[in-house]
């Protein structure tokens, strides 16, 4: 080996040391924060960590959580969460207290924990393909909001979602796969009233189909009730896969 070739190889070593250390220092173990009734973002680590405690009761407020958590996704710029045993007990201890639920369709490129950026405990979860609302989708909101209290339910479509264009395309199918398609089909009959046609009419059919949902929702007395004191909102929002962001639907 040369002294050219010495050079080299010692530098790529200092190299290896380097980003092993800087690797180590940009993933430290998070500081667990004690339970108290405020949300905090801990600045202890290179990555803040983030970790909500108090009870959100406002459908504006939980609104605005995931706003935020969307828009740090969007960004590139999630927060730590804390999943250490300590968190694990506390939630195990004191009990779940989610702000709000999510029924999203179950595409895996829609997980609605990362896209809200949100940690253990925040979203009360229903995946279902073509988030579509049968009584089983509808009994769990319902558990939701008069058990958990969660002030705000929030239907997640997305763009090009398969089961939408399933519907949209027809054609036999097999199973209960048929069951989804039937839920959505609706929605489909009615884009493709407005004249529509490839993919302005899917994507159509996919604001129809969660605003169908967001309906389906609103019929539960359960959930009248408590949209009627004021003490929950239920809205439909829609994803967009490349941009990362979500839009709320009116
Ligand atoms: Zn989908």
């Amino acid at each position: 080996m040369n002294r050219s070739s010495s050079y080299i190889c010692v530098t790529l070593l200092g190299l290896l040391i380097l980003l092993s250390g800087c690797h180590q220092s940009s993933y430290p173990t998070p500081a667990i924060p004690s339970a108290d009734k405020n949300s905090t973002v801990l600045e202890t680590s290179s990555v803040p960590v983030y970790q909500r405690m108090e009870k959100v009761t406002s459908p504006e407020a939980a609104m605005q959580l995931l706003l935020e958590g969307n828009q740090r996704f969007k960004a590139g710029k999630v927060l730590n969460k804390d999943i250490s045993i300590t968190r694990r007990t506390d939630l195990l201890r004191n009990g779940q207290h989610p702000f709000a639920v999510i029924v999203s369709c179950s595409d895996s490129r829609v997980p609605p924990e990362m896209l809200f950026d949100q940690a253990l405990g925040d979203l009360f979860v229903i995946r279902v393909a073509g988030n579509v609302i049968t009584p089983v989708e509808l009994g769990s909101v319902e558990y939701a909001v008069e058990h958990l209290k969660v002030p705000l339910v929030v239907v997640l479509g997305h763009e090009s979602c398969g089961a939408v264009t399933a519907a949209v395309e027809g054609g036999e199918t097999k199973g209960s796969i048929s069951a989804v398609i039937a839920k959505i089909t609706p929605s489909v009959i009615r884009a493709e009233s407005d004249g529509l046609s490839g993919n302005p009419l899917i994507e159509q059919c996919v604001n129809l189909n969660i605003q169908s949902s967001v309906q389906d929702l609103k019929k539960s007395s359960i959930l009248k009730e408590a949209l009627e004191k004021k003490q929950l909102q239920i809205i439909g929002s829609k994803y967009d896969l490349d941009e990362g962001g979500v839009s709320i639907l009116n």
